[in-house]
C-alpha cells in the first residue's frame, strides 16, 4: 500500500463536472489499494473574486480578515469533493487547514508553514478514509486563519506530503508538464520527463509559472519527488526530482524568458568603498528586490553600475536612484523597461564548458545585442531588448538541441 498525495489546481475543480472528474481520479487511485490525501485549490477565479470583493470595501482590507475571506475558496472545494466522493459511496472527510494541523507564522497573506501535525490525517487514513484537505491555508499558534501566498496550495500539498512521508506527491494542473520553453513562444518546445529541483527553482523564478516556487524549495528540502501532470489526460507529466536520482543530466534542459524586469544604470559613479551600499540600501528599504547587478571598471576612479528590478518597481527605483546619484555625485541615471531576460538552464552545465559561448554566438548571429549577463552553476542569463525575446528563445532552443522532432506528437 502506498500513500499518495494528489493536489488539484483551480482549473481542475472549476465546476461540479470537473470536481466529479477529480473524484473519479481519486477513486481509481484509492481502488488500487492506496491511501489517498487530496489537497485542493479554490475554483479557478474564486480567489481573485474574493480579493476584488474585499477591495470593494476598502483599498486596504484588514489582512487578518482578508485571510478569513480567502480561505473560504478552498473550504468550498474541499467540502464539495468530500461530498461528491461520499455520494459515490466512498468514505471521505474534508479538513480545513487548522484541522489538518497546518501551523504557520502570522504573516497574513504570505504565511510560512512552521509545522504540520498530521495526526488527524493519519487517523482518518487508518480508518479507510480518503482525506480532502483545503490547500493554501493554515492557522497561527493562536488559531488565526492564515493563507500561504498566491498559488500556495502547491506548498500545502508538498508540506503535507513531507509530514506524512508520502510515497508520491502528484500535482494536477491544466498543463501536462514542464516544457523546455514556453510552448506559446516556441512551437518546438517539448515536455521534459524529468527535471531537477534546482532547475525547476530557476525555471519558476524565470517565468515557467507552473508551481509555487516555495513548494519546490520544500520538495527539495524533504526530497519529495513531484509529479506535475494534467488532470485532463492520463498521460505522464514531468517528474521533479533530486538531480542525483539517476535522471539524465541534459546540458541545457530549458530556455526561459521573462519580461518582468527593468534595468537602471548609474553612470560615472565614484569608485570608492561604501558606494554600492549607498546605492542599494534605499532600494532595499523600499522593499524592492534587485535581481542582476553589474559594475564596470572604468578609468579615473569612476565606474558604471547597472542593475535590474521588477518592472512594477521601476519608476520608484528610478526616483530613488536620482536622489542617490545627486548625493554621491554620479553623473547620470537612466533606465530601460523594454528589456527581457533570456536564460538557459541545465544541471549538466556544471560539467560542460562552452555553454556560454554557444549562447552568445547564437544571439549574435541574429544580431541581438546583449546588455547584461549573469551566470550561476546551472544557468546563464542575458538581458536583451524586449522585442527580441521570442526570437532569442527560439534560436537558443534550436542551438541547444531541444527542438522536438517534427514526427513526434
Ligand atoms: N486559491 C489560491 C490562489 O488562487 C491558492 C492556489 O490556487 O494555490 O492563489
Ligand atoms: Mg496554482
Amino acid at each position: 500500500m502506498s500513500l499518495i498525495v494528489q493536489k488539484y489546481g483551480g482549473t481542475s475543480v472549476a465546476d461540479l463536472e470537473r470536481i466529479k472528474n477529480v473524484a473519479h481520479r481519486v477513486i481509481s487511485t484509492y481502488e488500487k489499494e492506496n491511501q489517498v490525501v487530496v489537497i485542493l485549490s479554490a475554483m479557478a477565479g474564486v480567489t481573485d473574486g474574493l480579493i476584488s470583493m474585499a477591495h470593494g470595501i476598502t483599498n486596504n482590507p484588514d489582512p487578518r480578515e482578508l485571510d478569513v475571506l480567502l480561505a473560504t475558496g478552498e473550504q468550498t472545494t474541499a467540502a464539495l469533493l468530500a461530498m461528491m466522493l461520499t455520494s459515490m459511496n466512498y468514505p471521505a472527510k474534508s479538513l480545513m487547514g487548522h484541522q489538518a494541523e497546518v501551523v504557520t507564522d502570522r504573516d497574513y497573506g504570505n504565511a510560512r508553514i512552521l509545522e504540520i501535525g498530521a495526526g488527524r490525517i493519519k487517523d482518518l487514513l487508518q480508518k479507510g478514509n480518503i482525506v480532502v484537505v483545503a490547500g493554501f491555508q493554515g492557522t497561527d499558534i493562536k488559531g488565526n486563519i492564515t493563507t500561504l501566498g498566491r498559488g500556495g496550495s502547491d506548498t500545502s500539498a508538498v508540506a503535507i506530503a513531507a509530514a506524512l512521508t508520502a510515497d508520491t506527491c502528484e500535482i494536477y494542473t491544466d498543463v501536462d508538464g514542464i516544457y523546455t520553453a514556453d510552448p506559446n513562444v516556441c512551437k518546438k518546445a517539448q515536455k521534459l520527463a524529468y527535471i531537477s529541483y534546482d532547475e525547476m527553482l530557476n525555471m519558476s523564478s524565470l517565468g515557467a509559472k507552473v508551481l509555487q516556487i516555495r513548494s519546490v524549495g520544500f520538495a527539495k528540502k524533504y526530497n519529495i519527488p513531484l509529479h506535475v501532470r494534467s488532470s485532463f489526460s492520463q498521460e505522464e507529466g514531468t517528474m521533479v526530482v533530486n538531480e542525483d536520482s539517476g535522471m539524465e543530466q541534459l546540458v541545457v534542459s530549458g530556455v526561459t524568458h521573462n519580461k518582468d524586469e527593468a534595468r537602471i544604470t548609474l553612470k560615472k559613479v565614484p569608485d570608492q568603498p561604501g558606494i554600492a551600499a549607498k546605492i542599494f540600501t534605499p532600494i532595499a528599504e523600499a522593499g524592492i528586490i534587485v535581481d542582476m547587478i553589474i559594475q564596470n571598471t572604468r578609468a579615473e576612479g569612476q565606474t558604471d553600475l547597472t542593475f535590474t528590478v521588477p518592472k512594477t518597481a521601476y519608476k520608484k527605483a528610478l526616483e530613488i536612484e536620482k536622489e542617490v546619484a545627486a548625493r554621491i555625485g554620479a553623473e547620470d541615471v537612466f533606465g530601460d523597461d523594454n528589456i527581457a531576460k533570456v536564460s538557459v538552464i541545465g544541471v549538466g552545465m556544471k560539467n560542460h564548458s562552452g555553454v556560454a559561448s554557444v549562447m552568445f554566438n547564437t544571439l549574435s548571429r541574429e544580431g541581438i545585442n546583449i546588455h547584461m549577463i549573469s551566470t550561476s552553476e546551472i544557468r546563464i542569463s542575458c538581458v536583451i531588448d524586449e522585442k527580441y525575446a521570442e526570437l532569442a528563445v527560439r534560436v537558443l532552443h534550436t542551438a541547444f538541441g531541444l527542438d522536438r522532432d517534427e514526427e513526434e506528437k
